[in-house]
């Protein structure tokens, strides 16, 4: 069985929210019974975003099989609940690479190798590369916006490939921007015809046209829109501005995106949309009975797409405590021991974040003292986890000088340490430890009744680690090593009893975790954090809360 195929491209500006729309879709589409991918090209020369600063372009997201993608990866996982791979998420980088490296070993015979047909051969490859998985139907969300130079060898592809496949095999939707001006009073339909006729000179033409707008789309500018861009009436579908993300795949239903495109791609066997869970949880994100607040350390603070898998992450957890999860940005340059306690004042929980390099660190290291001692909840993710190493190598063992060989190369007390692998490696280029490797967790231990299993499977993405030179030191004065890998010995989970919650983890939790699967670590911190503000407000009250019900 071949998949159909599904392309998502973006007109008029960046950051339109392709994924979203495409994540919902797939949703809906998967509600119905159908088996669903999604995959992004990204048209940036980068081979993957692994090296990209998060201020360029977000978060770097891991899968099991150890790629470093694109941020939308997380949001697809998310919403579907499926794991993505490598061949999910392509570059230009990538397809250049494979095309050079083809020349070089002689693959096409003599010819002059060029943009057409070998890039877009190339590109046309990976785009049905997932069609041999079983799939019913293929996503494929290309990156940045119609017009721009480095997407085009991709929409030809699209092109190409919109002749090649067969018509009901494949579907062209253009996610656009209808800007409302105000002093008009007005929206306006011009730039999205502008958006449309540019890719319509590229050669493509779309068969549905979504249209982001903060306003409410007239049946008059809908059918302007499919009168100016050559589609139906009905192919002219409405995204409004969404209070959540998670409400998109609904508002997609009513706009019935769906069964426009199962029409086009002539599928029938689809059922109505199963989503009570998911609109169980929309209704319990929608009803919080109570507010908390977390403090999110790390050094990325001013941007919100750096860390947008824990952002996502407690918005699930939250819902399925029943409480709002404010996320307030800590930047830990600036903590010190005499304004720790003044900086976390009306916390009711602390996360530090994963991150590379000294930039904060002695903030960071400050923070987790004080949340240790205070019984504040902790929770210490990938470099957080190595915050919390030091932090109790330096005030329990006593080893003042202790820290990671990232931070401090010479130190006397390297406690967190380079991977015995890694010391080797010099590229920088997809070469940490990534993606899921197994942890058996010590029974009887706090991340055991979080998990309520001995075995798991989580992501990683680091190059230093827990260094067991140190292990019976810490173990004697109480910090409790609670799960590891079973082949390496490399120390995953660090935690403490006598503290409400203290957790650390060298993988990275946040990136597991889905609207109908949230993951248990966060689902517990924020119960603890719910927990540590109740108890305080009793404290605040001089009454018990017993007394008060
Ligand atoms: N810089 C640390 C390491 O490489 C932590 C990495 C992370 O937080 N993702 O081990």
């Amino acid at each position: 069985m071949t998949s159909k195929h599904i392309f998502v491209t973006g007109g008029v500006t960046s950051s339109l929210g392709k994924g979203i729309i495409a994540a919902s879709l797939a949703k809906l589409l998967q509600a119905r019974g159908l088996n669903v991918t999604i995959q992004k090209f990204d048209p940036y020369i980068n081979v993957d975003p692994g090296t990209l600063n998060p201020y360029e372009h977000g978060e770097c997201y891991v899968t099991d099989d150890g790629a470093e993608t694109d941020l939308d990866l997380g949001h697809y996982e998310r919403f579907l609940s499926t794991a993505t791979s490598q061949a999910n998420n392509v570059t230009t980088g990538r397809i250049y690479e494979t095309v050079i490296n083809n020349e070089r070993e002689g693959k096409y015979l003599g010819k002059t190798v060029q943009v057409v047909p070998h890039i877009t051969d190339e590109i046309k490859r990976r785009m049905l590369l997932l069609s041999q998985e079983g799939f019913d139907i293929v996503i494929t969300e290309i990156g940045g916006t119609v017009g721009d130079i480095e997407s085009l060898p991709f929409i030809e592809a699209v092109r190409q490939l919109q002749w090649e496949l067969p018509e009901e095999d494949c579907l062209v939707i253009h996610l656009t921007l209808i800007p409302y001006l105000k002093a008009a009073k007005e929206l306006k339909t011009k730039p999205t015809q502008h958006s449309v006729r540019q890719l319509s000179q590229e050669g493509v033409h779309p068969d549905i046209i979504v249209c982001r707008t903060e306003e409410a789309l007239s049946d008059d500018i809908r059918k302007k829109i499919a009168l100016f861009c050559n589609v139906k009436t009905e192919a002219v579908i409405e995204a409004v501005d969404a209070s959540t993300i998670y409400d998109v795949p609904l508002l997609m239903m009513e706009e019935r995106l769906d069964l426009i495109c199962l029409k086009k791609l002539n599928i029938t066997n689809y059922h109505e949309p199963e989503l009570e869970k998911w609109g169980r949880f929309l209704d319990k994100l929608k009803a919080p009975k109570r507010k908390i607040t977390i403090g999110l350390i790390g050094k990325y603070v001013e941007l919100q797409d750096a860390y947008k898998s824990i952002l996502e992450a407690f918005i699930h957890a939250g819902a399925m405590n029943e409480c709002k999860v404010q996320v307030v940005n800590i930047h830990s340059e600036y903590i010190t021991q005499e304004n720790v306690a003044e900086k976390l004042d009306g916390l009711h929980g602390l996360l530090v974040a994963p991150g590379f390099g000294n930039r904060g660190t002695e903030g960071k290291i400050i923070a987790v003292q004080y949340a240790r001692e205070n019984g504040l909840p902790f929770f210490g993710i990938c470099l957080g986890m190595q915050m919390a190493v030091i932090e109790f190598a330096r005030n329990i063992l006593g080893l003042k000088e202790a820290h990671s060989t990232e931070m401090n190369p010479d130190t006397c007390d390297a406690v967190i340490d380079l991977m015995e692998e890694q010391k080797k490696i010099t590229s920088k280029g997809g070469t940490m430890r990534l993606g899921a490797y197994p942890c058996e967790i010590t029974p009887g231990s706090l991340a055991h009744s979080i998990y309520g299993t001995t075995q798991i499977s989580e992501r990683h993405r680091h190059r230093w680690e827990f260094n067991n030179y140190y292990l019976e030191q810490f173990e004697n004065a109480g910090l409790i090593t609670s799960g590891k890998n079973c082949d390496t010995g490399l120390v995953e989970i660090v935690e403490l009893a006598n503290h409400p919650f203290f957790i650390g983890v060298q993988y990275h939790p946040e990136l597991k975790s889905t609207v109908e699967n949230p993951h248990p670590l966060f689902v517990h911190f924020v119960k603890a954090a719910k927990e540590f503000a109740e108890k305080n407000e009793v404290v605040e009250n001089g009454v018990l809360q017993s007394e008060m019900m």
